[in-house]
């Protein structure tokens, strides 16, 4: 399979005719060559884009309504086709891409297609002063969407989607990891009625590619999922060029349990947090706190329940522990449980790479619980991004929200309890930017998402997203 760039509606080789090996993670075979595209071809996005950009921001909000939404129809139409590619080229059980990533790619299209007809801009009468003040909410023009690996389809459009809908044209690249989803995109768009040069899509690698649209001069804003260390740079080459930033990053997410929880639906959810998609999601809650009256018991039910979970081939109905993205990621994961011993925790299960029959060269991994025991430990503070989460007791409140607190990163965090004076207390003062209380990744696309501390900065999601991709202006009329 040879995926070509999006630009101006038409599908085309790098300039370069250079071309990078796509790996299929279920059995680490080259199955795809992606453009490993240069400045050139961002230039040539760009100038489309520009070149699109005063006739969609004039487009009616009623016809970008209706574009939007028919992209979200097609991509239902064509869950299997996608959930399949997703799956292939991630890794991820299909169940998972069937249930989750496409539907919600689709949904990014449906919710943000209809929040722009809903988007409304601020007035102020200067009473005693004869003035009326208004805001009006431009597009900014050409902005760039840059996205990772572990939610391909999923977090590309959360960026593209708003970012159309608000009047603006897109440059995007995803993952070279990752490209098939966002390749078949540009299918969708055209066959929605998308007009050209409004999204176009580079593929290649983050530090040419995607390091060629956080440069380029007149890409005005950048909307970035990824690693911490990535967004530090962008933010460090942008700062002189004044672009608009949302840095969506790591996070090493805790995952609170009270004794006074409801237990079963506690047990259930914590193995889906800690292990859904491989535990490669920035939202996993990967560092579980457990109150020391019921941690005996919590420690036997979860390891029993992990070692039951399924590792094998993502096309399986059966699966629940797919294929890791990369060779590379599957060996950084696994430093890590080293790492865990050398520190003195204890591997509870799981810890050693498994081989699948007839896919001996995939990136399989068990799900790994290890009980640490200081929270200061390298696995219990660095993002892992694997099936590998660690456990420790705690006695007191005070306690458990210290150790909660003290790492660099706040994305998430998670707590169970039924004590309502708790639950207020605690969530005032967990840094992060998503407390989910007695569930995970429950998601109303209407509310903010993002982190705090080298979790990132802005907010995504409702009408964050809008208000990052217009530029504010204010209008004050004397009379
Ligand atoms: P990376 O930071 O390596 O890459 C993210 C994207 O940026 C990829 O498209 C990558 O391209 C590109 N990129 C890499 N270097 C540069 C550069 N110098 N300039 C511009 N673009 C660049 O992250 P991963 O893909 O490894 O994703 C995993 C990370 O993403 C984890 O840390 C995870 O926590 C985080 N994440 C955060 C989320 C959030 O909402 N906060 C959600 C999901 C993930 P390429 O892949 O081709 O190198």
């Amino acid at each position: 399979m040879k995926i070509k760039n999006y630009i101006n509606g038409q599908f085309s080789p790098p300039i370069s005719d250079e071309w990078i090996d796509n790996y299929c993670p279920a059995n680490g075979e080259v199955y795809g060559q992606i453009p490993n595209s240069s400045t050139k071809d961002v230039e040539e996005a760009y100038k489309a884009a520009k070149e699109a950009f005063p006739a969609w921001s004039n487009t009616t909000l009623e016809k970008r309504n209706r574009i939007l939404i028919k992209i979200s129809e097609l991509l239902e139409d064509n869950l299997q086709d996608f959930a399949e590619a997703e799956s292939k080229d991630n890794g991820k059980p299909i169940s998972l891409a069937k249930a989750v990533d496409i539907p919600r790619a689709a949904s990014n299209f449906r919710f943000f297609g209809n929040a722009i007809t809903q988007f409304a801009s601020e007035s102020h009468e200067s009473i005693g002063q004869n003035a009326i003040n208004y805001t009006l909410r431009q597009p900014i023009g050409v902005v760039g969407c840059i996205s990772p690996w572990n939610l391909p389809l999923y977090l590309f459009t959360w960026k593209i989607a708003p970012a159309i809908a608000a009047g603006n044209c897109v440059v995007a690249k995803p993952s070279e990891v990752t490209p098939i989803t966002a390749y078949l995109l540009g299918e969708i768009c055209k066959a929605a009625g998308l007009p050209n040069g409004v999204l176009n899509i580079v593929h290649g690698l983050g530090t040419t590619t995607g390091q060629a649209i956080v440069e380029h001069p007149d890409i005005k804003a950048i909307s970035f999922t990824g690693g911490t260390a990535t967004g530090a740079y962008i933010a460090k080459v942008a700062a002189p060029m004044f672009k608009k930033l949302s840095l969506e990053l790591g996070g090493k997410n805790p995952n609170i349990i009270f004794a006074d929880c409801d237990y079963q639906d506690m047990l259930e959810t914590t193995v889906r947090s800690s292990f859904s998609n491989q535990g490669q999601i920035c939202l996993c809650g990967s560092r579980i706190f457990v109150e020391a009256s019921i941690y005996d018991k919590f420690k036997a039910d979860f390891v029993q329940k992990v070692k039951g979970l399924k590792v094998g081939h993502p096309s399986e109905a059966t699966t629940n522990i797919g294929a890791l993205v990369s060779k590379p990621h599957l060996e950084k994961v696994m430093q890590y449980i080293d790492i865990a011993k050398e520190e003195d925790g204890i591997v509870l299960c799981g810890g050693k790479r498994v081989t699948v029959t007839d896919y001996e060269n995939g990136y399989y991994l068990e799900p790994t619980i290890i009980e640490i025991q200081n929270d200061q430990c390298s696995v219990n503070q660095e993002e892992i991004f694997g099936p590998v989460v660690t456990i420790m007791p705690f006695k007191t409140e005070d306690e458990v929200l210290e150790m909660a607190n003290k790492v660099k990163y706040g994305l998430s965090a998670t707590l169970w309890t039924n004590n309502l004076k708790r639950t207020m207390n605690m969530s005032n003062q967990l840094q992060a930017g998503i407390i989910w209380i007695n569930t995970w990744m429950l998601r109303d696309l209407r509310t903010p998402f993002g982190g705090v501390k080298a979790s990132g900065v802005g907010r995504e999601g409702g009408f964050e997203a809008l208000r990052f991709f217009t530029e504010a202006k204010n209008v004050c009329i004397k009379y």
